[in-house]
């Protein structure tokens, strides 16, 4: 028998509202420019920097209409409305697993919206829903810097684990947990993120044809190489 986890929707909690007006919106950077980064510090340029635009490709539009199928699915089955504060006491107080999805986040240098975060009474597991099953770097130092949003926001005192599930099975297939070298390698990641984009640094491309061959700024990318 399988025990179903209690399902909640995340409710606004005023001291965190307060918290994250101390911080400039225009200072920060969405969580996923990370994966972006990761993939080709040259396609964040082209992106960012110089404006460069290109059509999403049928596995992006794919997995946005996945993440609302399974958001949908949560608003179905989620009883009651908690703080993620109370969501994580009532964890640790009642031995109870309870799970909340699209939860926003909004640290000192990262904001953005976690897919699932899940509340045990010995751990909290910030989850990420992605197409594959392959757990590449790119998409584990996206969760890393949802874990550094999320510690910074919300103050957890159990630790936090990170975890990549491929979301038409459902399986996780990455679960690790989040630890201090993690956290540093966010912020120095950040810390290049800002300097490339202010023109402090220049942008290092991926120099791998596979990597280029499915770029969607191929056509318009200086840097490309390989056969197009
Ligand atoms: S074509 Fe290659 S170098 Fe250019 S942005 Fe894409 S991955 Fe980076």
């Amino acid at each position: 028998m399988t025990i179903e986890p209690g399902r909640f929707r995340q409710a606004k909690d005023k001291e965190q509202t307060s918290k994250r007006l101390d911080h400039p919106a225009d200072g920060l950077i969405p969580v996923h420019w990370l994966h972006t980064h990761a993939y080709c510090e040259f396609q964040l340029y082209l992106e960012k920097a110089v404006g460069v635009e290109a059509e999403p490709t049928i596995e992006m539009l794919a997995g946005a209409q996945q993440h609302a199928f399974l958001d949908a699915e949560h608003v179905k089955k989620a009883e009651v409305e908690l703080t993620i504060d109370e969501a994580a006491a009532k964890a640790q107080l009642e031995a109870v697993t309870l799970v909340s999805r699209d939860v926003s986040v909004r640290g000192t240098a990262l904001y953005g919206r976690i897919d699932e975060v899940v509340f045990e009474p010995n751990r909290i597991v910030i989850i990420d829903d992605k197409p594959g099953a392959q757990p590449y770097f790119t998409n584990k130092i996206q969760v890393w810097g949802y874990c550094q949003a999320f510690k910074e926001t919300y103050g957890p005192v159990v630790p936090l684990f990170g975890a990549l599930r491929q979301e038409h099975s459902g399986s996780v297939v990455w679960l690790e947990e989040y630890l201090e070298d993690h956290d540093n390698l966010v912020t120095v990641t950040v810390n290049r993120i800002r300097a490339i984009l202010a023109g402090a640094e220049n942008p290092q491309s991926s120099g791998n044809s596979r990597k280029c061959q499915p770029c969607r700024y191929k056509e318009s990318c200086p840097a490309c190489v390989g056969q197009l």
